[in-house]
């Protein structure tokens, strides 16, 4: 029998489905630790990889790494075997998995991120005094105020550097090397505490899930609680026992945006008590990131906040996961790795025996009928705080309506009248720009993107046809391009268009918008936010944005300005969307002292979307929508994956899906093979795409037919993509 030597598993950066197996050579026995980057030799280049765990193996065949390139561990070994049930569940490499989870600048690729570091100097016991004023003021300095780091003694002294020299040589202070953390919150203060008593149906709720949390075993809570019932005060609560168990917590939130509100709420209930919290998301800086991560792996954060990719957060302790507003689509990422967090979330939560408090005003089927159905904890909060009521919903009948301009005149009486009161209103209306189109009053042609198949979004103020799409832009020209009549005219209407039409009817009103558009720069949401929340805007109108987690207490009118865009979405999840955005935008409405109202415009007033949605009924909505996606046999019900080809050559394209759809009908068990068909966004960024949908009762068949198509078996040529998309949510 040969010798056994120490192996490694590695996952390499490179498009490799599974971990390769290296030799640890005896100078790297110790410092190849699990965790670690390493680099080693793939085919006639180098790599790096991930050491995910150690072994003992014949030698044989195995090439030996090359070289270890960090001194301590970026994650676990139990964190590494989370991330490879991703990898298989998702289909994805696991060295790009890993790529994704892990902080950037920690690719290998040459513009690492390092620690910073920074001078610390601190007094001796050396008595006496210095001469010198600038001297005597330094050290005076120093003695005051302990341990000051350059960064600091800066700020206070011009040019300190040579005394500094000088008061280090002759004895009276030592300077030593440290490292400082990028903090960005370092130089703020967190805001005041607010104390809450909890009301009848938060005690409930917190008292089963401190119950559920001494378990000490996994398990899954939905709290279903109305827009404005005090979710936010119950996760604090619970994260409070969980940290005097000394356990840590991770909380997620939908979209970056909304991390600065609710970190403001756990740095005041938690700062003065030494418990250190974490940012992690993609608006930080890559150095910034770079060492929360190292932080967390010391085990010196209690909490992470943050938005998708801070599930990955590397908690070496964890008690309890928060995945706030849950059934937020923006928790699967729609690129590369397409994880979703919430349910990565739950394996984690398994693997660690965490519990899982899943929260949303609006569950999305699939969580609420497990809830329904005993595998999770149901909590229900049916009110809201201090017993305020829920904004009364008018659904208004556009068909019936007496309208001006985009505005009926029930809209128009309630706007003016909550400028009177000199109370704030939102007006939701989900398109950016002035009009989603031009169109030739003469042939009919609208201006098209070249690269994508849709219309060219207007937009007034810069004078710009713009491709929502890809970055496509031009210049629209006076005439028809095709028939160069002399009436290309803007059709439909966007937020942009909005603003103005506002801005004439209500000239004294401070209106500001709130999109894509007015929010690309750093800063400038949270900017919009503050100026809402110092009662400095009169009307906000903007897209989904402003209908998403906002606090605005003075906020008394919700307006909605067509209700039916996202209801005639070519997607089965379109009344769920409709449902959830409504019930989301009108729970903006009467969350201060005063009562609000909310009023939807809308062609479809009668869908049960729209009805259940003006009532608060989320039953009612379930109940409705339960037997459509039954008989369909859509989630929850059954499960999808939506295989994408896409390449410039579109008949290649059409030929590889067709080809592809054979195989998989030759194969298919216990599931359906649906199309191909092309997208609904047939052409996007000059390529051609179409698509296959996988559709079954059970997980494991649709999984098995993917291994007649990837890997060795792939019948994709040269110059097509397919992508594999598990549990799709965007199937354009
Ligand atoms: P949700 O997340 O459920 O929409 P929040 O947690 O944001 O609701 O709570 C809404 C507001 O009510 C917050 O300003 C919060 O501080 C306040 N609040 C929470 N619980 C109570 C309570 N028991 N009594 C009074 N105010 C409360
Ligand atoms: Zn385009």
């Amino acid at each position: 029998m040969p010798d056994l030597i120490q192996t490694a598993d590695i996952a390499v950066a490179a498009p490799i489905d599974k971990s390769l197996t290296y030799a640890i050579p005896g100078e790297f026995s110790t410092i190849a630790q699990v965790g670690v980057r390493v680099r080693v030799p793939l085919g006639r280049r180098t790599a790096t990889g991930y050491i995910l765990s150690r072994g003992t193996g014949s030698p044989k065949g195995l090439k030996p790494i090359q070289d270890v390139l960090d001194s301590a561990p970026l994650f676990s070994e139990a964190w590494g075997n989370d991330l490879r049930r991703a990898a298989a569940y998702y289909r994805f490499p696991i060295g790009d998995v890993l790529r994704t989870a892990l902080p950037a600048g920690l690719s290998g690729a040459g513009h690492d991120i390092s620690p910073l570091r920074e001078r610390l100097y601190q007094t001796t016991d050396q008595s006496g005094s210095v001469r010198g004023k600038k001297q005597q003021e330094i050290l005076a300095y120093i003695r005051k105020n302990g341990p000051v780091a350059m960064t600091e003694l800066r700020d206070h002294f011009t040019a300190p550097h040579s005394v500094l020299n000088r008061l280090v040589e002759t004895g009276f202070l030592t300077a030593t090397v440290q490292e400082r953390i990028r903090d960005p919150f370092r130089d703020s203060l967190p805001p005041a505490d607010k104390i809450v008593i909890p009301g009848e149906e938060q005690a409930v709720a917190i008292n089963r899930l401190l119950q559920e949390f001494d378990k000490n075993s996994f398990s899954c809570a939905l709290l279903h609680g109305v827009t404005g019932s005090g979710k936010t005060e119950i996760y604090l609560r619970l994260i409070e026992a969980v940290l005097a168990n000394n356990k840590q917590a991770l909380v997620l939130v939908p979209e970056i945006a909304l991390t600065p509100q609710l970190v403001g709420r756990f740095r005041a209930r938690f700062s003065d008590r030494g418990v250190s919290i974490a940012v992690l998301h993609s608006g930080l800086s890559d150095g910034e990131r770079y060492d929360a991560w190292r932080s967390i792996m010391r085990n010196e954060i209690q909490i992470v906040i943050g938005a998708r990719s801070a599930v990955f957060a590397p908690l070496p302790n964890l008690g309890v996961i928060v995945v706030d507003e849950e059934h937020e689509t923006s928790y699967k990422q729609a690129e590369g790795f397409r994880y979703n967090a919430r349910d990565f979330a739950l394996l984690r939560g398994q693997s660690t025996s965490a519990l899982v408090v899943l929260g949303s005003a609006t569950p999305s089927p699939a969580v609420y009928k497990r809830a329904q159905d005993g595998d999770y904890l149901y909590l229900r909060l049916s009110g809201r705080v201090a017993k305020r009521p829920l904004p009364p919903v008018s659904l208004i009948d556009l068909r019936e309506a007496e309208v001006d301009g985009h505005f009926s005149s029930e809209l128009l009486l309630a706007l003016g009248e909550t400028l009177q009161a000199g109370d704030q209103s939102l007006l939701l209306l989900n398109r950016r720009g002035f009009s989603p189109y031009l169109i030739c009053a003469g042939c009919g042609t609208s201006p098209r993107c070249p690269n994508c198949a849709i219309t060219l979004t207007y937009y007034q103020g810069q004078r710009q046809l713009r491709c929502n799409y890809c970055d496509y832009s031009e210049r629209p020209s006076v005439l028809c391009p095709k028939c160069n009549g002399p009436d290309l005219l803007p059709e439909g209407v966007g937020t942009e268009q909005l603003e103005s039409e506002l801005a004439t009817r209500f000239p004294a009103a401070r209106i500001a918008r709130m999109d894509r558009d007015t929010t690309g720069r750093k800063g400038s949401h949270q900017r919009l936010v503050q100026q809402v929340l110092d009662k400095e805007i009169d009307i906000l109108v903007g897209t989904q944005m402003v209908a998403k987690g906002h606090d605005f207490p003075g906020v008394t009118l919700v307006g909605v300005l067509d209700a039916d865009n996202s209801l005639n979405f070519p997607d089965f999840r379109s009344a769920e969307r409709t449902f959830s955005l409504l019930s989301q935008v009108a729970g903006r409405a009467g969350r201060g002292e005063k009562p609000g109202r909310v009023l939807v415009q809308t062609y479809s007033p009668d869908h049960y979307a729209l009805q259940s949605a003006a009532t608060h009924d989320y039953a009612g909505f379930y109940a409705e929508e339960i037997p459509f996606r039954e008989s369909l046999g859509y989630p929850p019900f059954g499960y999808l994956i939506n295989l994408v080809f896409s390449g410039n050559d579109a008949d290649k394209v059409a030929h590889t899906a067709t080809n592809v759809a054979s195989i998989l009908n030759r194969v298919a068990q216990d599931a359906e093979v649906l199309g191909p068909a092309p997208c609904p966004l047939a052409r996007l960024r000059g390529k051609t795409r179409f698509q296959i949908l996988l559709k079954g009762e059970k997980r494991l068949p649709l999984h098995r037919m993917l291994q007649h198509i990837t890997g060795k078996a792939s019948p994709i040529p040269a110059g097509v993509r397919m992508i594999v998309d598990i549990d799709p949510i965007d199937m354009l």
